[in-house]
């Protein structure tokens, strides 16, 4: 089969479209399928890198997202069959500890994610556990399927679960056009909160505000947690989806009301900022820290995008050979919404 792999860690040009070894059914509960389209994560970037610690069998395949067509599947599989349209859930993980039996999987010891400890799907055709597929929901391509999984299910799980956002509530998100940060957007405005954004960039601000948001902040050149405390009669907000850390994140806490919540899933502006402790327990702050989300969180984020008609934001389709450029667009901060592989063959 046709396949993105790299042999070696470090830039885009690692990435190379050649043939690989297709997969082949090794469990009865395991399911192949042919893929139609891949999106591209910000977790693929530090893989490739050999960032983290995350360890990875070269060469090796990224991609966490994607949807296609069931092709075949083994002995004990019941709820699919080959022909069928799915999109996957790319966690996978032991099923028996007592994170898995208590809908709590992604803190399971033996978590593997697709594209992460497993071969992912920047490829024709992916292996994994029949049980991590899902039907496309109504209404969505095979690019908008690929495109929702790692991202928005990591957004619904940091303000549905964790931060309990409500109608009428105050949210902040921060650096706007992520892929997290732009579902976040999609999911408060369902709720019908009232959304603050920022971003160093005004047409991403811009198309912010056509999708919901009331403000937006450019933070090159404000400070924001002073700008959120003037659009809010000085209260704050309510909640703070912070995804970036650095010198974003006394801000963060600086933007909060009495009481609010700031979930946050990632430091990529600096994991050790300062903090001063004394305001998260004067103003009775809490800090929920989220990565991914369970199956069950997956399955209500199905239900969420079928009853809203959501669909995910789609920045650039690419097709799989060009998978080099379409990281380059998510390195280079360009995007806004997901960056898609469309896989034909
Ligand atoms: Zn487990």
């Amino acid at each position: 089969m046709k396949a993105v792999r790299f042999h070696a860690h470090g830039g885009a040009e690692k990435l190379n479209y050649e043939e690989a070894p297709e997969p082949k059914i090794l469990l009865p509960t395991d399911a192949i399928i042919r893929l139609k389209a891949a999106a591209i994560n910000r977790i693929d970037l530090s893989i490739r890198r050999g960032l983290g610690s995350m360890e990875v069998t070269l060469p090796h395949i990224p991609g966490s997202d994607g949807a296609g067509i069931v092709s075949e599947v083994g002995a004990h599989v019941n709820h699919i069959k080959a022909g069928d349209a799915v999109c996957l859930y790319p966690a996978i993980s032991c099923r028996q500890c007592e994170f898995c039996v208590t809908d709590r999987e992604i803190l399971c010891q033996e978590l593997r994610v697709l594209g992460a400890r497993e071969h992912g799907t920047y490829a024709e055709y992916v292996r994994l556990p029949a049980l991590n597929c899902f039907p496309v929901p109504v209404g969505l391509s095979f690019e908008e399927a690929a495109g929702f999984p790692l991202s928005y299910v990591t957004a619904w799980r940091m303000l549905v679960t964790n931060a309990r956002l409500k109608p009428g509530e105050h949210v902040l998100i921060l650096g706007v056009g992520g892929g997290v940060a732009s579902a976040a957007l999609q999911i408060a405005a369902c709720l019908g909160s009232h959304i603050i954004v920022t971003s160093s960039n005004d047409e991403k601000l811009a198309l912010a505000g056509n999708l919901g948001a009331e403000h937006g902040i450019n933070y090159r050149n404000t400070d924001f947690s002073r700008k959120v405390r003037d659009l809010t009669g000085k209260r704050g907000v309510d909640v703070v989806l912070d995804c970036v850390g650095g010198d974003n994140w006394p801000r963060s806490l600086a933007s909060l009301a009495k009481g609010g919540r700031l979930v946050t899933c990632g430091a990529m502006a600096g994991a050790n900022p300062r903090t001063d402790m004394r305001r998260i327990f004067w103003n009775h702050l809490r800090i929920f820290g989220s990565t991914l989300g369970s199956r069950k969180e997956f399955r209500q984020l199905l239900n969420f995008l079928e009853a809203s008609r959501t669909k995910p934001i789609i920045d650039r389709v690419f097709p799989l050979r060009e998978a080099y450029a379409a990281q380059q667009r998510l390195e280079e901060g360009k995007q806004f919404g997901k960056v898609i592989l469309s896989i034909d063959g």
